[in-house]
Parts: structure tokens; sequence; C-alpha cells
């Protein structure tokens, strides 16, 4: 008999998984629910597009004739309001629909953290293609921008609003940049080359407005003001459907290797799923589960085994890569380093300005376990292959 397929959110996760669901089963029905209006699209594009040519055609996974023609049935801008897992069925846009085989793959919302004088102020945060139209409405050339949280999204969009034409400052509350991702010495080269002022340190004791402008104050007297305010502060795994249908979750739901939820006929998948206490929330992870999900859903046998969790990070001419064990915990490593200058770099060739690098490699056992370029990433994808000893 005819299987149905419920998918829940039509990011990569879920999108790969009607894709994988479709390649095994020509005949099932296969419903993606989407809470967005526009055609599902790639999401970090919305940090790497630059702001006045924002071109959502270009950015979407499929066109419409796509999804007419796998036969998908897409529900745009509908929002799957509830989930019953001993009755198997959705309630979506006011009717309950049955399923056989429901994923879940609801992603992720931002963390605003609760700031003192929050709702004074207008916070734009980027997660969604109207988080963007948000932005735009209230960004302007030669007005002043201000970006809480310096990782890699937070760097993205300041880069982005800089070329618009704002001056732009970010904050960060950690001593420096993604210490988590990248070491010391990668941190404050980093810091170096940004087009932009950074503060680290910055522990926000309240928002308020003046006027027009917002005004941003620390812990040690220091304030800003500015007409732009962004929020990229991390985000939180959407669960609430999940987790009131009484599907086991801890910071997001919890699946096994064939990502299994705790019920019945119930996977999950990307950003709103985590895997051995462990959420990357990449679009590499979204991709690997969504395919993993999709094949047991359809009968076949699939295992997750993990994905490329390395960072990659690309503003203007900059870009940053890390990947793997940075050795910062623990004794026994080789660290190798290397950096080029502008000078010499001007000597090989002068219309590549972006050749100026660093690098810096991670060895232990006579393996390389890890890496970090800064400037030029032309050997990106050799170290990982390495790293991943292929
Ligand atoms: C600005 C930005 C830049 C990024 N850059 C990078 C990068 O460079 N590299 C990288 O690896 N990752 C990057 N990411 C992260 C990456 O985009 C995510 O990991 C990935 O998109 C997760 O995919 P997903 O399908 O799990 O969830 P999502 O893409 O979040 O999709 C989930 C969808 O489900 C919808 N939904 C939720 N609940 C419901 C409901 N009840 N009913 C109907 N629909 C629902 C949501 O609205 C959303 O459309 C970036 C993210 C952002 C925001």
């Amino acid at each position: 008999m005819k299987k149905r397929y419920v998918i829940i959110g039509a990011g990569i996760a879920g999108i790969t998984a009607a894709e994988t669901i479709r390649s095994l089963d020509q005949d099932g029905e296969i419903m993606i629910f989407s809470n967005e209006k526009e055609l599902p699209y790639s999401r970090p594009m919305l940090s790497k597009s630059p702001l006045l040519s924002l071109g959502l055609k270009s950015f979407a996974l499929h066109d419409e004739e796509w999804y007419r023609e796998q036969n998908i049935d897409l529900r745009l801008g509908v929002s799957v309001d509830k989930l019953d897992v001993e009755e198997q069925n959705i309630l979506a846009g006011g009717r309950s629909i049955s399923y056989d085989k429901c994923i879940i793959a609801s992603g992720a919302s931002n963390f605003i953290p609760p700031f003192k004088g929050r709702e004074e102020v207008d916070i734009c945060d980027i997660r969604k293609i109207s988080d963007l139209k948000h932005l735009r409405r209230l960004a302007f050339p030669g007005g002043k921008a201000v970006v809480i949280g310096g990782g890699v999204i937070g760097l993205e969009m300041a880069a982005e609003i800089r070329r618009y034409g704002m001056e732009v400052t970010v904050l960060e509350a950690m001593p420096r940049l993604m210490p988590r991702l990248i070491d010391e010495r990668t941190s404050d080269l980093l810091t170096e080359r940004l087009p932009f002022e950074v503060f680290t340190g910055v522990n926000i004791l309240k928002l308020s407005r003046k006027g027009e402008e917002t005004v941003i104050e620390d812990d040690q007297g220091r304030s800003w003001n500015c007409d732009l305010l962004i929020v990229s502060c991390g985000v939180r795994a959407d669960v609430s459907l999940a987790h009131d249908a009484g599907i086991a979750c801890n910071r997001a739901i919890m699946v096994n290797q064939k990502m299994e939820t705790s019920a019945k006929n119930v996977y999950a998948c990307g950003d709103c799923a985590e895997f051995e206490g462990f959420n990357a929330a990449l679009w590499g992870e979204g991709l690997a589960q969504g395919e993993v999900a999709g094949r047991n859903a359809a009968g076949d046998e699939s295992i997750y085994t993990g994905c490329d969790t390395s960072l990659v990070m690309m503003m203007d001419d900059l870009g940053l890569f890390s990947m793997g064990d940075l050795g910062q915990t623990g004794e026994g490593y080789v660290i190798e380093e290397r950096e080029w200058q502008p000078e010499a770099r001007l000597l090989i060739d002068p219309r590549r300005p972006e050749k100026e690098g660093f690098s810096r490699k991670i060895f232990k056992d006579g393996k390389l376990v890890g890496a970090v370029l800064i400037g030029d990433l032309t050997s990106m994808n050799e170290i990982k292959e390495e790293i991943l000893g292929r």
C-alpha cells in the first residue's frame, strides 16, 4: 500500500529527506510543511549575499517545477501546530493529516540573550529571509551598525553591512573571537585583519533608545550608539512540537544512528536533532542526517556516521578555515605555522591580494589532526582529505 510521509520543515534536512525518499519510493505520498512563504532556499546564503542584490531566486534549492516533477506536495506558509504520535497524525492549517512516517526537520531559532531593555529597541537577528527584509528596512549607507556576537554569522553579517556602506562595530562577550573554533594566535590574527572594529570581553548591561538611535552599555562604563543593532548569539533547536508530543528531548530532539526518535515512525534530523548529545547546527549535518532519515523512513537501512564539521568563513577576500583537533587540550602535539607577508605576495602576483595568508597545522603521532588557514584557502580541500585520512 502507498505510504504517506509527512515532513515538518523545508530546510536542507527536510528537502534532502524528501529527495531521498523519492529516490527509493516512487509511489509514496510526500508532504512537506514549511511555515516560511518562500521556496526552500540555502540558509547560509543569507549572510553571504550582498544586501543590495538580494536575489532570492538565486538561492532557492529547487524551482517550483522540480517539486511538481518529483510529485512532492510542498505546503508553503503552513505551520504544523501539533503532532500526535499515538494517532500518527499532525494538525496543520486547521486540518488533521495522518502519516505512516513523520520526519521532524524544524531547524532552530536564534537565541537572543535576555538583555535588560531588550523590548525597547528594534533588534535584527538573521535566520530567515523575512529577517533579512527587516534588516534591509533599517540599514542605510552612512549609518552606524553594531553586531552583538563575533561568531561566524555575526562576522559575515558585519562584513556585508560594512560593504553596504555602514560603519560597523562588533561586540563579543568572550575574551577573544571564536575560542571554541580557533586557537588564540589565529583569533588574534583574524581580529587584526578584520575590516571593522571588534571589542572583546563585552558584558552588556542594558539596551536603550535615544531618539532614533539604540544605545548599548556594558559593565565597564563603555557605550555604543547605532542605527542598526544585529544580535548573533547562537541558536536553539526548535523542539516544541516534539516536546509537546512527548518525544524525548534534551537541548534538541534525541535521535539514534538511524535518526529515529523515541516515538515509533517519527524521525528527526538537522538543527533540531541531537545525536549522542551533539548538534553542530551546520549545513553539512542537515544534509547528511536528512539523507539517513529519508532512507530509513523509506524502508532502507542507513546509519549516520558523522559529517564534515569544518568551519569555512568568507568575508570579501578574507577567508578562514578551521578543522579538526586544534591541539588546545592535552600534550603531544607538534604545531607548524607559516605566515605570508603582503610584500612577498606582491612579487608573486599583484592581482591576487588574497594570497596573503597564515596556516597552522597540528600534528599528533606524525599525523595531521587539525588545521587553520587565514587568507589564502586554496589548500583547504587537500588538508581536509589529509585529516580525514583519505
Ligand atoms: C545566516 C546564516 C548563515 C549560515 N552559514 C552557514 C555556513 O556557512 N556553513 C554551515 O555549515 N552552516 C551555516 N548556517 C547553518 C545552516 O544554515 C543550518 O545548519 C541549516 O540550514 C539547518 O538546516 P535544517 O533543515 O536543519 O533547518 P532550517 O534550515 O532551520 O529549516 C527548518 C525549517 O522548518 C521550519 N519550521 C519550523 N517549525 C515548523 C513547523 N511547526 N511547521 C512548519 N515549518 C516549520 C522553519 O521555519 C524552517 O524553514 C548558517 C545559518 C544562518 C542562519
